[in-house]
């Protein structure tokens, strides 16, 4: 037998999730499908390798999927402060007035108590796989196993390894940078793999957590602090390495007590003293972009249609802008009496979503390639940069707010900087 739906979403991460809970609320009936069941939480777990810092834009996203109170009932650390600064040595930087080349963006003077939050990717999955649960117009189903998706005039046809079959007027993909449903619907991408690898570390320190995050930049890839939740009168922390794949590899072969104290060389002075390691884990970079969002049926969201590099944190916040975006055209089309795969609607999610995925990308390889190199030219113009941001609060302000995802554009005057930053030819 043939169970119906208005949209099939495939992938419940984080993205998907978010976006079956959005249609749902709205009255549209949705199949939301994992290969895996999300994992319930458990508050005595060591953290999840995954984190993400969710900004006061995704914040007020989730609490209007009715999410975020019960990421907030499991755990979740607000931050009020992010500091970034240039660690590369160089005598040039004795040219510079000293305590100028760090910038820190504060809450208060924005008028917030925070700038965002560190959640466990589980945590905030698990928030809103429980909240799907909870809406009758949500179907979950997992773990499932697709055999093949088919069109006909009719709609998009799922068929299950376990024989189910299912049928919707749209089908989603959100299942990610390496999206069966993209390739299924012959979706080609553009693919830059960055020279960095990112090695990510759960870490417990002595007393409560820290209320600001923090990444120090050097020429081989940024390291990064994000505060984590208090365990008795300790704190746990993430941290970011980003290096060569060589550098990587070797990391992540010492043994526990050798790795902990090379990362006490490395970081910055400012990393408070760790007591112990949970886990340790790394992950490739690529900048990665689906040629086109839609392809008749098939829509793409989150990082099955863009990756771009974690270093500013903004991957799931960009998702879950595609999410609310492609959510807010389905609504109004079933207003309409529109047809939810009708191809304007579809060109119109992209339309919206594309530029604005895209600048990110560049703002990203801003960072990227200024940062990444010992180039004396270079290593002044950026502490000048940073030295320039932090005497213009107001400069530094909208740059803080992008962050945080109040505002949906970069500063105007960033936009220079991010034209002459060199795109490869999948950007143009
Ligand atoms: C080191 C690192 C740090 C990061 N830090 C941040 C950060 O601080 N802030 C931030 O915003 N972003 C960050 N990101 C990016 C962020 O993790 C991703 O953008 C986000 O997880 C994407 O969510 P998603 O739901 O689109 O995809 P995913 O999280 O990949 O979820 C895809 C889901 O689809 C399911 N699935 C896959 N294939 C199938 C299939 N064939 N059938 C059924 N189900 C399937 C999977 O089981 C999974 O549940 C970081 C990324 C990295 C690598």
């Amino acid at each position: 037998m043939t169970q119906t739906f208005d949209v099939i979403i495939v992938g419940a991460g984080m993205v998907g999730a978010a976006l079956a809970n959005g249609l749902g609320r709205a009255g549209l009936t949705v199949a939301l499908l994992d290969r895996q069941t999300p994992p319930a939480f458990h508050a005595d777990e060591t953290p999840d390798l995954r984190v993400s810092a969710l900004s006061a834009g995704s914040e007020a996203y989730l609490e209007r999927l009715g999410a975020w109170s019960r990421i907030h009932a499991m755990r979740l650390t607000p931050y009020a402060r992010l500091s970034v600064w240039d660690a590369t040595e160089h005598p040039l930087s004795r040219l510079l007035p000293p305590g100028r080349l760090r910038t820190t963006f504060d809450a208060a003077p924005l008028g917030r108590n925070h700038l965002g939050h560190i959640v466990e990717n589980r945590v905030t999955q698990a928030a809103l796989w429980d909240q799907a649960g909870s809406t009758n117009t949500i179907t979950r189903l997992t773990p499932v196993d697709i055999d093949s998706v088919s069109e006909s005039g009719e709609g998009v046809h799922l068929h299950l390894a376990d024989g189910t079959q299912l049928q919707g007027q749209l089908l989603v993909g959100a299942d990610g940078a390496q999206s069966a449903i993209r390739q299924m619907a012959g979706i080609g991408v553009t693919r830059d793999q960055y020279g960095q690898q990112a090695l990510v570390a759960s870490v417990r320190y002595a007393g409560a957590p820290q209320d600001i995050t923090w990444q120090a930049f050097h020429p081989s890839g940024p390291r990064a602090f994000l505060p984590l939740h208090a365990d008795g009168d300790h704190s746990w922390a993430s941290l970011v390495w980003y290096d060569s794949p060589a550098r990587i590899a070797e990391l992540r072969q010492l043994p526990d007590d050798a790795f902990l104290a090379e990362v006490t060389r490395a970081f910055p002075a400012d990393l408070p003293p760790l007591q112990a390691l949970a886990g340790r884990g790394s992950f490739p970079l690529a900048r990665q972009h689906a040629k086109t969002y839609a392809s008749g049926r098939t829509v793409l969201v989150g990082d099955a249609a863009h990756t771009i590099n974690p270093l500013a944190g903004q991957g799931v916040n960009l998702g879950f802008q595609d999410a609310e975006a492609l959510q807010q055209l389905l609504v109004e089309a079933r207003r309409a009496g529109l047809p939810l795969s009708d191809t304007a609607l579809l060109q119109r999610y992209e339309a919206r979503r594309r530029p604005a995925n895209q600048r990110m990308m560049l703002a990203m390889d801003l960072f990227y390639h200024a940062f990444s190199n010992r180039l004396p030219p270079l290593h002044l113009a950026r502490n000048l940069g940073l030295a320039l941001a932090n005497s213009l609060p107001f400069a530094r302000h909208q740059v803080a707010r992008y962050a945080m995802g109040i505002d949906d554009r970069l500063p105007a005057a960033l936009q220079p900087l991010i034209d002459r930053v060199p795109r490869p030819a999948l950007l143009r």
